[in-house]
């Protein structure tokens, strides 16, 4: 695979305020050099590459193991940051702590929204139903930013054919300062599915009760057959990202 753009004279491990190569120009140039590579290829280069300044952040969902089990198996000290919103399912918490026991993950980090502002924006719990960008920002946005800040890379599990935001999604990207890593970009259900089985994994407990996708108690519903994984969150709702993916600047169009 031919380099595009040497990064070796570049610091980017150490924060991209001291780097010499703007979040850009590197998102860019890491995307095209890594185009045809497959998930793992694209992870063990950005954990290399990135080395002690990249986080893992997972939601512990219905597909999260496959990309926990890839970092395991690469370093499994990797940092790992979880966004505890406090309006979680327990069985989330629960399966959070038996896969990370169970990859031997041994930086796990929770996230959790600042209780003035929980006290403030949302005190009868109800934001979710009145007011969900707000409440995504305060349970989700907020604390992401704070956990990201000592990382200048972070890797999601984010899919082309999860919603048609996701449609152009790349290997690398730009994000607020940050580079992005989505390897499982071009992945589908079933190769998920796949890999779980090839390495017995165990799913998400309320996979097999009909929730396909799973993210706040409030915002999470059963989907029915025939209907995509994603409609039982914010169902009713034209909500379809929670915020953490989105620019600044498009943020009111609402993972
Ligand atoms: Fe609030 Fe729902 Fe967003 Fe969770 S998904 S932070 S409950 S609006």
């Amino acid at each position: 695979m031919d380099s595009v753009l040497d990064f070796s004279a570049a610091p980017v491990n150490v924060g991209l305020a001291s780097s010499a190569i703007d979040p850009e120009a590197q998102a860019l140039a890491l995307a095209a050099q890594y185009h045809n590579a497959d998930a793992q290829t694209v992870l063990r280069a950005a954990l290399s590459l990135y080395k002690g300044g990249i986080a893992l952040v997972s939601s512990f969902g219905a597909e999260s193991a496959a990309l926990l089990h890839m970092v395991a198996e690469i370093d499994r000290a990797t940092p790992v940051i979880f966004l505890d919103t406090g309006r979680l399912f327990s069985q989330t918490l629960l399966y959070r702590n038996e896969l990370a026991r169970r990859l031997g993950l041994t930086d796990l980090r929770t996230a959790s929204p600042r209780q003035v502002l929980v006290q403030q924006e949302d005190p009868d719990r109800l934001l979710a139903y009145s007011n969900p960008d707000m409440c995504c920002w305060i349970r989700k946005v907020d604390p992401l930013d704070t956990a990201l800040e000592p990382f200048s890379a972070w890797i999601t599990g984010r899919k082309r054919h999860q919603a048609s935001t996701r449609a152009a999604l790349q290997y690398f990207e730009a994000d607020a300062g940050r580079i992005k890593v989505n390897p499982l970009a071009d992945w589908t259900s079933k190769d998920v599915a796949d890999y779980l089985e090839r390495h017995d994994l165990p799913p998400h407990p309320l996979v097999a009760d009909g929730y396909p996708s799973i993210g706040c108690m409030p915002c999470t519903s059963r989907v029915a057959e025939g209907e995509d994984a994603r409609a039982g969150r914010w169902r009713g709702k034209s909500k379809v990202e929670c915020g953490i993916h989105v620019s600044p600047e498009k943020a009111g169009s609402g993972i």
